[in-house]
């Protein structure tokens, strides 16, 4: 659930400035979008396996191959950037395995649209080519839930549209083979489905994605922002995406289960997660927040010790608890144990998802949530 920027969420309830950004639909700024293109695999020596229940085609546009393959399956072998498919060398850099019907098969997973080994020096790429809504509706079916309502999921739709379009302008001004990965890195993509709830979502906002200064918007989101104003977030560069320093807080998503997190170890146990650089300060006697930002995110914490005492950024702690679910905790030692009390779930930039349900409840639609965590941007549409 966590967008990335590199390759890369209580308010007042009162909506009058909220409701100065105007949205504005633009009819016809850009071509409808080309293929989406997404990493399923890199390799450098191995084995990939694809399956499709009608054989293949094998294509490349710019040499006129067009090979038909009967196989249900294909084993596509790499070795030091060199191509085999069942075996034969495959003499282009470059070439499309097309179902010949129905989806293909990847990893235990069906994937809409067709597959590109890329080969660039020494590494394939296994990218994934398939339309920006097929991508869309897929991201949604893992980074949100089909029993929320309508007015959520295409608010989400929106988000994700955005981010996919502005990566792939990134990756095509950086000549990468690819637009995102299929990880949490940018938007977790498993593949197709049949979920009717979340196409319907995407389907009554097709096309629409959201701009600024022209542009679609890197629309980072996380599942829930604890009320962490992004504005006052320290070391995020604002200046590339200014529309994600929102200065209103977001006080919707107080009302859920989700918003709060506490976890408790004993101090040896607590101890262990960060060897063996504790060893040094001979045993972990206490633990404190040294140094937050303006929007109380974790900067520093210091362990200290019988013999000493070690620094650890806000980062090592929470890449190395999974139990610690944001950067906006407080920590504290009672009776033997150590205790983090934190808010929120994921960066605090962007979109706070069970916020906006929580709105999408109290009556507001997807266009007023979206400008509320999206200040000054405008909503756009493909012609
Ligand atoms: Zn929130």
């Amino acid at each position: 659930m966590r967008f990335t920027f590199d390759c890369y969420n209580s308010t007042s309830r009162a909506f009058s400035s909220v409701v100065l950004f105007s949205l504005i639909f633009i009819s016809g700024v850009q071509a409808s979008p080309c293929d989406i293109r997404v990493l399923l695999g890199e390799l450098h020596t191995g084995v990939w396996r694809v399956l499709a229940p009608g054989g293949f085609r094998l294509t490349r546009e710019s040499s006129g191959m067009n090979v038909r393959v009967p196989n249900q399956e294909l084993t596509v072998t790499i070795r030091r950037g060199r191509v085999r498919v069942n075996g034969r060398i495959v003499r282009h850099d470059n070439v499309t395995l097309v179902p010949q019907r129905g989806r293909l098969e990847f990893n235990g997973k069906a994937y809409d649209g067709d597959l590109r080994v890329i080969t660039r020096g020494d590494t394939a790429y296994l990218v994934n080519l398939l339309g920006l809504e097929e991508y869309v509706s897929s991201v949604l079916r893992s980074e949100s839930w089909p029993g929320w309502p309508t007015e959520v999921n295409k608010v989400f739709a929106i988000a994700s549209r955005s981010y996919v379009l502005a990566m792939r302008q990134r990756a095509e001004k950086n000549k990468r083979p690819y637009h995102l990965k299929n990880t949490n890195k940018h938007q977790t993509y498993t593949g197709a489905h049949d979920c009717d709830v979340i196409k319907k979502a995407v389907d009554m906002t097709r096309g629409i994605y959201l701009a600024h200064d022209g542009k679609p918007i890197v629309a980072m989101f996380d599942s829930c922002c604890g009320g962490v104003i992004p504005a006052n977030i320290a070391d995020f560069d604002f200046k590339r995406a200014p529309y994600l320093a929102r200065k209103k807080a977001c006080t919707f998503c107080k009302r859920c289960k989700i918003y709060s997190w506490q976890a408790s170890w004993p101090l040896d146990i607590f101890e262990k997660m960060f060897r063996p650089r504790v060893v040094t300060i001979g045993g972990l006697r206490d633990v404190r927040v040294a140094q937050k930002d303006d929007a109380g995110l974790i900067k520093k914490v210091m362990l200290k010790g019988r013999s000493g005492q070690i620094e650890l950024s806000g980062d090592r702690v929470y890449s190395a608890i999974k139990e610690v679910k944001s950067f906006c905790f407080d920590m504290a030692v009672k009776s033997g144990k150590v205790t983090l009390s934190g808010r929120g779930f994921g960066h605090h930039i962007g979109l706070c998802q069970w916020g906006a349900r929580e709105m999408v409840r109290d009556g507001w639609t997807y266009k007023r949530i979206l400008q509320f965590y999206y200040p000054s941007t405008q909503l756009k549409r493909f012609a």
